[in-house]
């Protein structure tokens, strides 16, 4: 089966299987009740992991779970300023191939910010923690959290005034446990 074959055959199983009248309400409007951050890896997928539905989650992805890229942060002050969202999540995981790029490719090719935010959590951690993977994982979590809260005004003023709580993750690739930081 092709690729688009599978797409189409899918969407059809997913409408088969959704609730119109969960359609017709989100449609008309969305109240999810976090914003997860996490990296873009296929086998880390947050409304899966935590078992959500449609409509629960707003959800930015990208490679390292990195909020450097102006619009990660965009999107994240549109979820609080916007949406309401009271809970940020920064979602990391074991094994991360963004991390492991990072470390290899000292050049930086193609990861940009992504792997400046690697370095800079590596550099938060001491001995051989400094060359493992899921602790270097670890460290950009809480580096990106960091970032996020000391990023835009609509995010400071939210934490200032005790509407936003930002939390980390880690999401366990053989195990599928999530240890919040
Ligand atoms: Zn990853």
């Amino acid at each position: 089966m092709n690729v688009q074959m599978r797409l189409t055959d899918g969407n059809k199983v997913f409408r088969r299987n959704t609730d119109p009248a969960l359609l017709s309400r989100l449609a008309v409007k969305a109240e999810p009740s976090i914003a997860i951050l996490s990296c873009s890896d296929c086998r880390v997928i947050p409304e899966k992991v935590f078992n959500l539905s449609i409509g629960d989650a707003f959800v930015v992805r990208i490679a390292g779970n990195s909020a450097s890229d102006p619009a990660v942060m965009g999107s994240l002050e549109y979820a609080v300023r916007t949406l309401h969202i009271r809970t940020i999540l920064v979602l990391g995981h074991t094994d991360c191939g963004a991390v492991k790029a990072a470390l290899e490719d000292e050049a930086h090719e193609g990861l940009g910010g992504v792997a400046r935010d690697i370095d800079q959590a590596r550099k938060l951690l001491s001995g051989c923690e400094a060359n493992n993977v899921d602790a270097i994982a670890e460290a950009n979590v809480k580096l990106q959290m960091g970032q996020i809260a000391n990023g835009g005004r609509v995010i400071r003023d939210a934490m200032a005034s005790g509407k936003l709580a930002i939390v980390g993750g880690m999401y366990d690739l053989s195990t599928g446990f999530v240890r919040l930081l």
